[in-house]
């Protein structure tokens, strides 16, 4: 229900300011972006005909930094979608304490229906479009759902070349354009990291764990892969044709040698065929939703059988789902932390690209791990002594930071 997404997501926003007590016009601030912007993408396409979408990118709020956040390319896209995601971002960045603000794009366009040349210029015409407002210092994009290194060396060329050489107008590149190792992964790897922080603790072990994970592109794919190397069980994965199962855990190198990008789950002859219905009500110790936002929803909340969610995707379960699974007793951890991998990875990637400066893989994915450690040792403790679940609190620990820049610039 896109037109209700941002209402749901300031809904957690509300919550987290009654606990803070945060003053009435600093609320009023955090809840309304900054800037919205809606703008026409003409392309010419193949036969000659010009094709007309609409784009959007919405700067929440840079209290912190420079806006950051992605861009994604979805026939369902709308500006209320991005708007959501967009306040998504200024938390999240502040709870990882990123130096950025948050922002979204996205362009309502479905990206398999067009030619790789016309995709191309999709991104070039938004870029363009949008040029006057981002900028390495000004509001950096990144990948996001059906969009990748190649959309975003598009988007880093269409800018430089009104801009001169701005590598850091965008992260998740290629690397030959400046990317860096580790960034494809990191938003998959900080989702395993902070599943097994939170099984730890728990009390538990991620080896042995049976999974669910829903979604199989960038984030989900990753989620699979790394959470079975590190002794996971992988017991389903799906994405948009249905999914793969089996009981004793899916033979994960086998299945991602078959499902390489561009082929779709239902036609991969590895494990059992599944539905995403079957999936979420899976009897699982993990179930992972890595796909689209709004996948556990009333209708089908209550089907769901594993103790713990983790939100690789952004806002996968509704505002009015998240009270039946905490009723059942469900530990859920939040997007803003469970997919931060992403966003801080995009951060070493930007600061790299500032200073010209190569970083290693080792290296990144070590800080990647300290930067996410720290902040589910915040969301934790903060959990804990305020009684609060884990959502709750990390909205208040993000917030908080805002809030506090936004006093310290005089802008409330
Ligand atoms: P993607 O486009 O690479 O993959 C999306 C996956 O979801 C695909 O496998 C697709 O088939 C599947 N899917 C789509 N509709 C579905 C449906 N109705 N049921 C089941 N599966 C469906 O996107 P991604 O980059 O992996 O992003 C996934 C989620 O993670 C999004 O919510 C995104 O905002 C969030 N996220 C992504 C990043 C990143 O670095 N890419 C970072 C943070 C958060």
């Amino acid at each position: 229900m896109a037109s209700t997404f941002s209402a749901s997501v300031n809904q957690y926003v509300d919550r987290a300011a009654d606990l803070l007590g945060l003053e009435q016009d600093i609320r009023g601030l955090l809840a309304d972006p900054y800037r919205q912007i809606d703008v026409q993408v003409p392309i010419h396409a193949d036969d000659g005909s010009v094709h007309t979408f609409r784009g959007y990118r919405v700067q929440h709020n840079g209290a912190r930094g420079p806006f950051k956040g992605g861009l994604r390319f979805h026939p369902e896209t709308d500006l209320d979608e991005v708007r959501a995601l967009a306040s998504l971002m200024t938390w999240k960045s502040a709870l990882l304490d990123l130096p950025f603000g948050g922002a979204k794009g996205g362009v309502t366009i479905d990206p398999s229906s067009l030619s790789s040349r016309e995709l191309e210029a999709a991104t070039r015409s938004f870029t363009h479009a949008i040029s006057g407002i981002i900028g390495p210092n000004a509001d950096i994009l990144a990948p996001d759902v059906n969009t990748d290194a190649r959309v975003m060396g598009w988007v880093m060329d269409a800018y430089s070349s009104q801009a001169g050489w701005s590598p850091a107008v965008v992260t998740g590149k290629p690397l030959e354009l400046g990317g860096v190792p580790g960034r494809v992964e990191a938003t998959g790897r900080g989702v395993v990291s902070i599943t097994a922080s939170t099984l730890a603790a728990l009390g538990q072990a991620l080896t042995g764990r049976r999974l669910a994970v829903q979604g199989f592109g960038n984030v989900g794919r990753h989620v699979a892969q790394l959470a079975a190397e590190q002794g996971a069980v992988i017991v389903a994965v799906s994405d948009v044709s249905g999914g793969r199962c089996a009981p004793e855990g899916i033979d994960i190198p086998a299945l991602l040698a078959e499902a390489v990008p561009g082929v779709l789950l239902h036609e991969v002859p590895v494990g059992d065929a599944i539905t995403n219905d079957e999936l979420l009500g899976l009897e699982c110790d993990v179930l992972i939703p890595a796909a689209l936002e709004n996948a556990i929803d009333g209708t089908n909340a209550s089907a769901v059988r594993a103790p713990l969610v983790v939100e690789a995707a952004n806002h996968p379960i509704t505002p009015e789902a998240d009270v039946t699974l905490r009723d059942a007793g469900v530990t859920i951890v939040p997007d803003i932390l469970a997919n931060a991998g992403g966003v801080t990875g995009s951060y070493f990637e930007w600061t790299a690209n500032l200073t010209a400066f190569r970083w290693s893989e080792e290296r990144f994915n070590q800080e990647l791990l300290s930067f996410l450690g720290r902040a589910f040792e915040s969301v934790w403790v903060r959990h804990l002594e305020h009684q609060v679940d884990l959502r709750t609190a990390a909205y208040m620990v993000g917030m908080a930071r805002v809030a506090e820049a936004v006093r310290l610039r005089g802008l409330a």
